[in-house]
């Protein structure tokens, strides 16, 4: 498999971000401090190995309420939920601690503003991800999705002369710039966020991947078929010219793609665990090729946990554990 690569470039930053560390421990913490079971709505981040690990260690994931029973615990993904889902849990009883990642709900409170001043608003976005539905959820008369300029540009809504945009948070920023020029030009008075909601750890996974497109001939994103943020690098990538492959791990990596191949980049999507980059490079680095990391940005962002998970430890009589980010026990 690795006769001719010569070096291996590390796209940094990659894999966790802080909103998907502080879902996984928000687990596992929740696993510690509240009586079993506990369950967890849709996928906590979209990963596959992640999910697998927390599943063993007793959380139970489900795609809806229905399949939670009256008074259990559940969690709900970094993703965020519409309010409906709130209420549901709400009116049931359930025990609900709520990972959704602080960054999305800053997009959630943005359309509940704009829907309260009266604003048709465009979010930008694919309608099939769920943190698309649940912003959507917030003001489903007054929102409509596109996903690219052509979209934007064929859009009709009630008031013209008031629209707002937002993002979802893991787009591609030079897509998003493209359809935001379109709706400029559609709706000259439409009003934005002061910047896009694109986030910090899209953007700057992004930009690992432009500094590295060039100097390589194959790039490896590492990442789940359903990881938004990691569908975005491959595109980034390939937007530059370079070959470029989404894979869940090693085992994805078919020996064909690597003919003819010196230099290859590797990087990983928001919600991929740093082992399965190990184990990449691992299977890569047979005849001892150079492995070099290539960081454009230092990241040191970290959110607060959800009070909810304080308050349910303190009923029990029981302190939260420090936190544990699951990054380092698998
Ligand atoms: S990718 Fe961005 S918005 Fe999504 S969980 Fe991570 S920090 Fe939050």
């Amino acid at each position: 498999m690795t006769a001719r690569i010569s070096e291996i470039l590390l796209a940094g930053p990659r894999g966790f971000c802080a909103g998907v560390e502080r879902a996984i421990d928000i687990v596992e913490l929740a696993l510690d401090v509240c009586p079993p079971p506990v369950y967890v709505r849709r996928e906590i981040v979209h990963n596959r190995l992640v999910v697998d690990t927390l599943h063993k260690k007793g959380a139970i994931f489900v795609d809806e309420l229905d399949e939670v029973p009256d008074d259990a615990t559940v969690i709900f993904s970094a993703h965020g939920i519409a309010p409906s889902v709130r209420e549901e849990a709400l009116r049931r009883g359930l025990r609900v601690i709520d990972a959704t990642c602080p960054l999305v709900t800053k997009v959630h409170l943005e359309a509940i503003r704009y829907a309260r001043e009266g604003y048709s608003i465009v979010l930008i976005g694919h309608e099939d991800h769920d943190e698309v539905i649940g912003t959507l959820g917030e003001a489903p008369d007054r929102i409509y999705v596109v996903a690219s300029a052509e979209a934007a540009a064929e859009l009709e809504v009630a008031d013209p002369e008031k629209v707002a945009y937002l993002t979802q948070t893991t787009l591609s920023m030079d897509d998003t710039r493209d359809v935001i020029d379109a709706l400029r030009r559609k709706f000259p008075k439409i009003v934005g966020p002061s910047r896009d909601d694109i986030c910090y750890a899209t953007q700057n996974r992004q930009a690992a991947v432009k500094r590295i497109a060039n100097d390589v001939e194959l790039l490896l994103v590492i990442g789940s078929a359903n990881s938004s943020n990691a569908i975005r690098l491959v595109e980034v990538a390939r937007t530059a010219g370079t070959r470029a492959h989404l894979i869940n791990d090693v085992c994805d990596i078919r020996p064909e793609w690597l003919d003819g191949v010196r230099r290859i980049g590797i990087t990983a999507g928001a919600s991929t665990p740093e082992v399965l980059v190990s184990q990449a490079v691992e299977a890569l680095n047979g005849h001892s090729v150079s492995v070099r990391e290539v960081h454009v940005v230092e990241e040191d962002v970290r959110f607060a946990l959800p009070q909810e998970l304080a308050h349910m430890a303190k009923e029990r009589g029981m302190t939260l554990p420090a936190r544990t980010a699951m990054r380092q026990s698998i």
